[in-house]
């Protein structure tokens, strides 16, 4: 199949509709990286148009140049950024995007060079001491938007983010005060958890908000609601987005806040886990174990830690009839914690030589991988077939064959 290299080093394919299979048949010898550019647009369009405020693009989850580019492409305009190395990668990839610096523990020096080399105005915070850093490394700016992060629960997610970051509650009070004296605008900020499985959980965390403004007794400018927006993996089908977005809206629209204040969120997760998978090959089969070729130091981190389960499909022409049964993988590294429990399930008649697609990596997945022991993947190959489980499409039936063809670029 003859491709050609995009701007940022892709390889493109030429012919109109390229799949996961297409790539097997080549029988590459690494592991092969899919991206798929309509989902993520597809993504991007639909926080765009029916989130009812700004959505903000959570760079850690996916921090790839081309990602970047095509949330730009589809309305994407800020940009949540948690280190100096992201300020710098998104300012060179985009230079007319806004970036928000949303880490609440940062160096002064990354401070500054945010704010005087790269015109970033937006800083979070949730403790005085940082905020003494950021006017300092500021010298006293007025043109601050200082975003104060109150802890909240993480009951309804799958990665608690409760412990780390955030203000307690009975810290909000002195905190919004002296925010609301350095600032030129004043917000606050949560996370929910990563994977919210409910949107309660945002109605709860703005339930927080609203007790720690009325406490406060300030005026208050941005609400932003964080990321936490899941995607779709096996035994984690959420609700419906839109559910999410009427909660969070309700609850927005009754805060006492200034009539002129904006609603802001932060996805990571639901506007890149679409965007890629991995094509992985069975170098061993032990029974219900097969050996691939990515693990654990790859993009297959959660899978194994965490005992995230991917969708994952066999990728042979002609298909298997064989019965699915589920295996455990086993990654290349010499070590047993390079294992993924799973289970995954695939045909019974699966065998070492067979490729594997395994789904919904753009978040957390392919930006987490390593190269530890010599094992890794740097080939990364545009297709535009569906992903292998959709939030913004139905996918009516599992045969793929329809599937391919319900995309429009
Ligand atoms: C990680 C993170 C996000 C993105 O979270 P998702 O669960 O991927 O949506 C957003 N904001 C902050 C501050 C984060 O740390």
């Amino acid at each position: 199949m003859a491709e050609h290299h995009s701007a940022l080093g892709l390889a493109i394919a030429h012919s109109d509709a390229v799949r996961g299979v297409d790539i097997a048949q080549r029988a590459p010898v690494q592991p092969v990286t899919l991206v798929r550019p309509h989902a993520a647009r597809r993504a991007a369009r639909f926080f765009v148009e029916k989130f009812p405020g700004r959505s903000m693009y959570a760079v850690k989850a996916n921090p790839s140049p081309d990602l970047l580019q095509i949330l730009w492409d589809s309305g994407i305009t800020h940009f949540d950024v948690a280190s100096i190395a992201e300020v710098r990668l998104v300012a060179r990839t985009l230079p007319d995007a806004t970036l928000c610096f949303m880490h609440p523990v940062k160096a002064e020096e990354a401070i500054a060079e945010a704010y005087f080399t790269h015109g970033v105005r937006v800083f979070s915070l949730d403790t005085i001491e940082e905020l003494e850093k950021i006017v300092r490394a500021t010298r006293g700016a007025e043109d601050l938007t200082l975003c104060v992060r109150l802890r909240v629960s993480s009951d309804h997610s799958k990665l608690s983010l409760a412990s780390k970051f955030g203000a307690a509650p009975h810290e909000a009070k002195d905190l919004l005060f002296a925010a609301r004296q350095a600032a030129d605008a004043l917000g606050i900020c949560f996370h929910v958890g990563s994977q919210a499985m409910s949107p309660e959980a945002y109605g709860n965390a703005m339930e927080r908000v609203r007790a720690a403004i009325v406490e406060a007794a300030v005026t208050v400018d941005v609400i932003d609601v964080g990321g936490g927006f899941p995607s779709t993996y096996p035994g984690m089908e959420p609700p419906p987005l839109e559910r999410y977005f009427e909660t969070i809206h309700r609850a927005f629209e009754s805060l006492p806040v200034s009539y002129s204040a904006e609603l802001w969120a932060e996805p990571g997760r639901a506007l890149c886990a679409e965007y890629s998978s991995l094509v992985v090959r069975v170098e061993k089969r032990r029974g219900a174990e097969l050996y691939i070729n990515d693990g654990a130091y790859g993009a297959l981190f959660d899978a194994a830690h965490i005992g995230w389960r991917f969708p994952v499909q066999l990728l042979r022409e002609p298909e298997s009839d064989a019965k699915d049964v589920g295996f455990s993988f086993y990654g290349p590294t010499c070590d047993d914690m390079d294992h993924m429990a799973g289970p995954f399930e695939l045909p019974a008649d699966i065998r070492a030589g067979d490729y594997v697609e395994i789904g919904m990596l753009g978040a957390y997945g392919c930006a987490m991988r390593t190269a530890f022991n010599g094992f890794g993947s740097e080939e990364t190959v545009i297709v535009t077939d569906e992903p292998m489980d959709s939030l913004y499409v139905a996918l009516e039936t599992a045969d793929r064959a329809t599937r391919s063809n319900v995309i429009k670029l």
